[in-house]
């Protein structure tokens, strides 16, 4: 058996470990049927069963309201950033608040089917905060913000700017991917809602869609059945074959979350988690975050070594006492720490001990 290490990758990333070991059991025999989860028929009564737990438990996690459905789709968030304007810019125009690589990426796709315009952007500073002014289109048809920069590690947060103070009666369109399910959320604020499951949800290659119903029958008619919502709608996300095993792991997460005590739990757990971190770069010489403090992610968390040589001894000496992941992103470089809803505690403090000793030894 090998000692599991402590995994700060942006994600995929950790797992709680009770999930781990109930996948590990439905891989051989889902529940006494007899069959493995990646062996069962999609259209079985089994994964029948399987699915409908996952949405009821998505659904109890985020008291989500019986007018929106939330859909599972075969593919990343990536997909989302075309499949959002394809089905309901229609050539107009939609307000996108820029803060980093993805919400770039999501306005870049957009521009294939109609004008994003840059309604806030941060990029003039390296992305290390997020805005507080917007310029507003005269009638867009939505607003699409990402909710956490997984990259940068700023997030929309507190009780100002958990989102963007968009004009009364324009759809609110998040991709949640990197925060989605780590604090409460108010389903209500937001039209549209998208997360690949490879951060808090689940494993890669499966995209929670939280969105309203009367919305998505506004999108385009006559795009290929997988790209418009409705098909996964009526269709119960089974159009064709789904991504059977992500939807079975994403239902164990959700009752991890619950049985933990539902979102505010996770919210406390981390909030605790990056506090020890922040406070720890707060009072360091040697190692500097790089988001503003009133923008900091509490999923994320990106800092930077006062010289390079510094962030190297770092990243050794953490791969070599089973610290994972901790090399930050290329666009960024620096360190990024991710610590997702099951990471734990000590993992933080076993970061700010290490950040601390390479800090004294120089
Ligand atoms: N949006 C955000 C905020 C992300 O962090 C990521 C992945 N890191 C994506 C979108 C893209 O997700 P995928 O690779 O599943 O398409």
């Amino acid at each position: 058996v090998t000692e599991r290490k402590l995994n700060f990758s942006s994600g995929p990333a950790v797992l709680p470990d009770v999930v781990l070991r109930a996948a590990q059991s439905a891989l051989w025999d889902l529940e006494g049927t007899g069959i493995g989860i990646l062996e069962h028929s999609h259209r079985g009564k089994e994964f029948g069963a399987v699915l409908a737990r996952t949405e009821a438990r998505v659904r109890a996690v985020a008291s989500i309201p019986d007018d929106y459905a939330v859909l599972f789709l075969t593919s990343g968030a990536t997909v989302q950033f075309a499949m959002v304007p394809e089905n309901f810019l229609a050539g107009g125009v939609a307000d996108y608040c820029h803060t980093g690589v993805w919400s770039g990426k999501a306005i870049e796709e957009a521009r294939r089917y109609g004008q994003p315009h840059v309604a806030c952007s941060s990029e003039a500073d390296r992305f290390s905060y997020i805005p507080d002014r917007f310029e507003w289109s005269a009638a867009p048809r939505y607003v699409h913000f990402t909710s956490n920069n997984t990259i940068y590690g700023t997030q929309w947060r507190g009780e100002v700017r958990s989102e963007p103070p968009v004009p009364e009666g324009v759809p609110l369109i998040c991709d949640a991917s990197s925060d989605l399910f780590s604090r409460p959320i108010d389903i209500r604020k937001y039209t549209l809602l998208y997360a690949s499951a490879q951060k808090n949800l689940g494993p890669p290659g499966v995209t929670v869609v939280i969105v309203r119903r009367d919305f998505l029958e506004s999108g385009a008619k006559g795009l290929p059945p997988l790209a418009q919502y409705r098909t996964y709608a009526k269709e119960a996300s089974m159009h064709n074959t789904p991504n059977t095993f992500g939807i079975y792991v994403i239902g164990e997460v959700m009752q991890w979350i619950l049985d933990q005590g539902g979102l505010a739990a996770m919210q406390q757990h981390n909030e605790a988690k990056a506090k020890v971190v922040y406070d720890f770069l707060d009072g360091s010489q040697a190692w500097r975050g790089h988001a503003r403090p009133d923008s900091r992610s509490l999923m994320n968390l990106t800092f930077r070594g006062a010289t390079p040589e510094l962030e190297d001894r770092m990243v050794a000496a953490a791969e070599a006492q089973g610290l994972s992941g901790l090399r930050g992103h290329r666009s960024v470089g620096g360190l990024r720490a991710s610590m997702y809803n099951a990471f734990p505690l000590h993992g933080a403090q076993r970061l700010v001990d290490l950040l601390g000793e390479i800090e004294r030894t120089g």
